[in-house]
């Protein structure tokens, strides 16, 4: 059956770098999911056909800390990949429900810092999605923290892995970014080839965020941005003592 005549479309979560995120749900099962759209049109048949087939490498791929895909298909110029949706994050009594992606719970903690025992979880959560799929030599040429998704049970899930490989280059993808590209490594910036240890720099930003609660690297345009991170500049930092904590049900 056809996937549109058997899931009804609820929303649209956004437009990201690589396209629109639509939330559907199942009329079978009552399912949330998420279908991401990809515009392949303007590219070349072998270069289609390659995004093509990385999606489907991506159906096998299965870790705990990593978003699974469950069925992609081209439709009318567009890659259709489908994903398990990690519903937004909610206030409940007073009290941060973690769900939603990290970006948004970040902004939500504002001031109030993360206990130290939640970073370590949740960098070792990351640091197990990178090594799985950097094991089967996928790279995430993503990483960030509204890739990051919290799930149930203080589980994390990394989102959107493998997918910009369908965007040819990296700067292709660094200048779609909706935003500034805050967790481009230096190598990057110098239009260098992407490798497993740029997504470790782009975790190592993630990392700094978790802590200090603001960007690793800051700047008002892509080009000072660059020379930042090129150059290793970093603002002073703050003292940072006390760790009270967040309330994270
Ligand atoms: P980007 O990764 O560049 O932010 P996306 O297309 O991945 O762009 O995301 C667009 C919007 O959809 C964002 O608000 C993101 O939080 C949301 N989103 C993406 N994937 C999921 C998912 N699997 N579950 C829930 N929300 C998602
Ligand atoms: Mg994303």
């Amino acid at each position: 059956m056809d996937f549109w005549e058997s899931h009804d479309r609820i929303k649209e979560l956004g437009k990201g770098s690589y396209g629109l995120a639509i939330l559907v749900r199942s009329k079978t099962s009552g399912r949330e999911y998420v279908v991401k759209e990809v515009d392949i049109s303007r590219m070349n048949r072998k270069d289609a056909a390659e995004a093509e087939q990385e999606a489907k490498i991506l159906l096998a791929l299965h870790h705990p800390n990593i978003v699974a895909c469950s069925l992609s298909w081209v439709e009318r110029g567009k890659l259709h990949i489908v994903m398990e949706y990690c519903s937004e994050a909610q206030l409940q009594d007073n009290c941060l429900v973690c769900a939603g992606d990290l970006q948004g719970f970040l902004k939500e903690c504002r001031s109030t810092q993360l206990p130290e025992e939640t970073i370590l979880d949740w960098f070792i959560q990351m640091v197990l999605a990178l090594k799985y799929m950097h094991e089967r030599k996928i790279l995430h040429r993503d990483f960030k923290t509204a890739n990051v998704f919290m799930a149930e049970g203080g589980l994390l899930k990394v989102g959107d892995f493998g997918v910009s490989k369908v965007l040819s280059s990296t700067l292709a993808l660094a200048k779609t970014t909706i935003g500034t590209p805050y967790y481009i490594s230096p190598e990057i910036c110098l239009n260098r080839p992407y490798n497993a240890k740029t997504d470790i720099w782009s975790l190592g930003c993630v990392v700094y965020e978790m802590l200090m609660l603001r960007h690793a690297f800051q700047a008002a345009s892509i080009n000072k941005l660059a020379e930042k991170i090129v150059q290793g500049r970093q603002a002073p930092r703050k003292s940072m003592q006390s760790y009270p904590s967040v309330a994270c049900c």
